[in-house]
């Protein structure tokens, strides 16, 4: 064994970096290592929230956890009492990443820059003294007495304590490095992507965005709201990833092809019915594609007519109540065949990862391998679009640092 290490990291990602500042800050003398497999640490995180990184979210408007957290509400639940939002947002101010929280909740670096995340984090480890060790694959992890012996594309290395924060794993194929230790991996599907839908009439509808749809999953009691965006290949935007993330793994067993309704407007059907009701009293002489209700635009409301098949040229006065009820049948269920799903360009994070039953919730030690530890996307934990997902990685780095340094 070439170098022994008090504790070593695999992956320099978001997870990896934070826990390996934290376990060096608590145990100023160890000797801490961060394999990375890439050229540079944190390559990822310099290109969260499209180059701005959405760092964490305020929660503020978290009604549920299970809402955020799809897989692994329960673990962060008890986690983000040790390491919260408000913490992440105290940690990064203080490390002089001056940081800015929006209306809608997410927080981002005031200077929009994702670079300085990825900055600030790389000079607090060489501070530290965290030895970098890029272009260094780990290979495998086997038990050596108190410790481990982990074979890396450069030779091996001996550690009292390892960190594996190797991040999602499409199709679960870098889990091979725990062959041997018998640690349970959920199966691995994507999660958060837009989805293909085939219909025509939407093509022409690109570039417009719903403020408040909600999207479900026919045949299931899954749902998500939240703006809608539709593309020249079909359907995204938050209430759309939001719905692939919770159908993550119903999606991937039907081979992405289902269908899907969208409630283009809120309220119930009595209320949509009323509105429509209210729209035809006041603009009675009015042909139906002149008036629509005000949160649609005129393109969709066209969109929306043909699919009620309603002429777009009829009256308001004319409309009958059979085809008011098309009307609000299309604006409360329109349904779509969805066709594949689409990653170009969009969040892409990971279901599945290390079985949440073999970690200590309150160090993710693993149960049946003292000294090693779990954090990241690595482990069946992840979420919603909104800065959930690296509050994660920050949360789950801090808690496994903190167990691997007993302190
Ligand atoms: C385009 C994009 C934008 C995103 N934007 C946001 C956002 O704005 N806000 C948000 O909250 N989330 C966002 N996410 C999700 C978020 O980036 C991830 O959930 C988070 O980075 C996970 O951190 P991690 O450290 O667990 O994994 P990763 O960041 O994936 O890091 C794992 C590291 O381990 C390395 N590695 C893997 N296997 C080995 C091995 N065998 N040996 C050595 N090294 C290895 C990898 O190369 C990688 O560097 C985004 C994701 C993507 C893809």
């Amino acid at each position: 064994m070439d170098k022994g290490f008090d504790c070593v990291v695999i992956g320099g990602g978001a997870a990896g970096c934070f826990a390996a500042i934290e376990f060096a800050r608590r145990c100023p003398d160890a000797r801490v290592a961060v394999l990375e497999r890439g050229s540079r640490l944190l390559a990822k995180v310099a290109v969260t929230g499209g180059g701005r990184c959405n760092i964490t979210n305020s929660f503020g408007d978290v009604k549920s956890l299970e809402r955020v957290y799809p897989r692994g509400h329960r673990l962060m639940k008890r986690l983000l009492y040790k390491f919260g939002p408000e913490d992440t947002f105290a940690w990064f101010e203080r490390e002089g990443v001056e940081l800015v929280t929006q209306d809608d909740g997410c927080v981002f670096p005031r200077s929009q820059n994702a670079m300085q995340v990825v900055n600030c984090l790389v000079y607090l480890m060489r501070k530290l003294g965290v030895c970098v060790m890029t272009e260094t694959r780990a290979v495998s992890i086997v038990p050596d007495g108190e410790g481990y012996r982990i074979e890396t594309s450069g030779g091996i290395i001996g550690a009292e304590r390892v960190i594996v924060t190797i991040g999602g794993q499409p199709g679960g194929r870098g889990y091979s490095l725990l062959d041997g230790l018998d640690i349970d991996v959920v199966d691995c599907v994507p999660s958060l992507y837009g989805l293909c839908v085939d219909d025509g009439g939407l093509k022409e509808l690109t570039g417009t965005v719903i403020e408040n749809a909600v999207v479900s999953l026919t045949g299931t009691r899954i749902w998500a709201e939240g703006p809608m965006l539709v593309t020249h290949w079909g359907l995204s935007g938050p209430a759309v990833l939001k719905l692939s993330s919770y159908a993550a793994r119903i999606l991937s067993e039907r081979d992405y092809k289902a269908d899907i309704m969208v409630r283009w407007l809120t309220g119930d059907r009595e209320d949509i019915a009323e509105r429509l009701r209210e729209l035809a009293s006041g603009a009675s002489g009015k042909q139906l594609h002149n008036v629509y209700p005000r949160k649609l635009n005129g393109r969709l409301w066209l969109h929306l007519l043909r699919r009620a098949k309603l002429d777009a040229g009829m009256r308001w006065g004319a409309l009958g109540g059979g085809e008011r009820n098309r009307l609000v049948n299309v604006l409360t269920g329109d349904m779509y065949h969805v066709v594949g799903k689409n990653r170009f360009k969009e969040e892409f994070v990971t279901c599945g990862g290390v079985a949440l039953s073999g970690l200590k919730y309150d160090t993710l030690e693993s149960r049946s391998h003292p000294g090693l530890f779990f954090a990241g996307e690595a482990m069946d934990v992840d979420a919603v679009t909104g800065g959930f997902n690296l509050q994660a990685a920050w949360t789950t780095g801090y808690v496994a640092a903190q167990g691997a340094a007993g302190v």
